[in-house]
């Protein structure tokens, strides 16, 4: 995965840092396009995944749209290049002030989640003048068979209008003058891996469909969100998720009208992969029945194991020694600090670069100063050598 050369640049960067793999994200974004938007779907990249100006150009050149959950996202996005029309907004705790934001862009869609924010968003726009695009984002009660906290489509989450809501939906949405329903918005959850979870959606989203359209509310749009998984343990086997058997499923099992576009939302399956969190080797110390090997970067890079219980791949990238079980363990004074409990690596000395993968989505943008420390700088496979010798 690493070239000798770039090892050999690691070695003279101050740890942790961020990695970004730009070849493979290339790679991965001509899947997106030979599978999604060959077909004519709009992918919107959920920038919340990682919000870094190299990174957004690429899904910008790609022709993604975004996909964002607060004000600060939308004006990120803007500055990044993106048109307003390539723009949706979803959240279900969207403030004042992140609401003005969307409507003086005049952004594709708010995503709305609630009855009472289609009310507050009609007053809003009103007062500005203006008609806000609206998608209303329903919860399909569809399990997405991953850890719970990233789990958003059943109805014991926070997320969506319930079906049980839909006629007070149907009456109010004529009352409202200043806004237009567009389309309807799901998404399931994140790491999603069981396929199976995207066909029980399309069952739900046809006939959620066919209830609109009873109602009298002919949709213009689709949009499905995201949630595909990417493979924690294989990330050098399967570096690009599976887009043509994702796609497939939406492509086989959604009842689409004339003319109806379809929109998706994918964050983690398109940068998960790309990034990597590159850390030294600091102490070596034994425990009961484990090596603990300590490393620089801990949970303010990578909260991820900490808060899902999550397991990221762990290569060394500087010792071929015959290997021995390890706790991999961070500096902050946190016991869930840990990135990984008995596995097996080359055995490690102080001084040591490992490299934690699969970190290109919800690392960076996750990082916090907790213990006050710095915050890790991100370097790009394709200006590498251009920054070392700057420095
Ligand atoms: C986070 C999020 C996404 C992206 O999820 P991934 O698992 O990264 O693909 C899409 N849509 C909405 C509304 C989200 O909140």
């Amino acid at each position: 995965m690493f070239s000798d050369t770039q090892i050999n640049h690691f070695r003279n960067l101050k740890t942790p840092f961020y990695f970004y793999d730009m070849g493979l994200l290339d790679k991965t974004l001509e899947e997106v396009k030979k599978h999604g938007l060959s077909k004519g779907y709009h992918v919107h990249f959920a920038v919340k995944a990682n919000f870094n100006y190299k990174i957004l150009e690429k899904m910008l050149d790609a022709g993604l749209g975004i996909d964002c959950v607060s004000g600060g996202e939308i004006e990120r996005a803007v500055e990044a290049g993106f048109q307003p029309n390539q723009i949706a907004f979803a959240g279900v705790g969207k403030s004042d002030e992140e609401i003005q934001i969307g409507l003086n862009h005049g952004i594709f869609s708010f995503n709305c989640e609630s009855l009472q924010e289609l009310e507050v968003l009609n007053e809003l726009a009103s007062q500005t003048g203006k008609v806000a695009n609206v998608a209303v984002r329903l919860n399909p009660n569809v399990s997405a068979n991953t850890h719970k906290y990233i789990t958003t489509g059943l109805h014991e989450n926070k997320f969506g209008i319930h079906p049980g809501r839909f006629s007070e939906l149907f009456n109010l949405l004529p009352k409202l003058d200043s806004i237009q329903l567009t389309g309807i918005h799901f998404h399931i959850g994140s790491q999603v891996v069981d396929l199976q979870s995207y066909r029980q959606l399309c069952e739900k989203v046809n006939e959620f469909q066919n209830i609109f359209e009873e109602n009298g509310f002919q949709l213009r749009h689709i949009n499905l969100g995201g949630g595909l998984g990417i493979n924690y343990n294989s990330p050098d086997e399967e570096s690009i998720p599976d887009f043509e058997t994702f796609f497939g499923v939406f492509e086989e099992n959604l009842e689409v009208r004339p003319g109806q576009e379809i929109h998706f939302e994918l964050g983690r399956s398109i940068v998960g992969q790309c990034g990597s969190v590159i850390s030294k080797v600091l102490y070596i110390k034994e425990g009961v029945s484990t090596h603990f090997a300590v490393i620089d970067a801990g949970m303010t890079e990578l909260i991820r194991p900490a808060l899902y219980q999550a397991q990221h791949k762990i290569d060394v990238l500087t010792s071929d020694k015959s290997p021995l079980v390890y706790d991999v363990v961070g500096p902050i004074c946190e016991s869930s600090d840990t990135f990984r409990r008995g596995i097996s690596l080359p055995e490690v000395q102080r001084g040591d670069l490992v490299a934690i993968r699969s970190a290109g989505a919800y690392g960076e943008v996750m990082a916090s100063v907790y213990n006050l420390r710095d915050r890790a700088k991100a370097y790009y496979s394709d200006e590498l050598a251009e920054k070392v010798i700057t420095n």
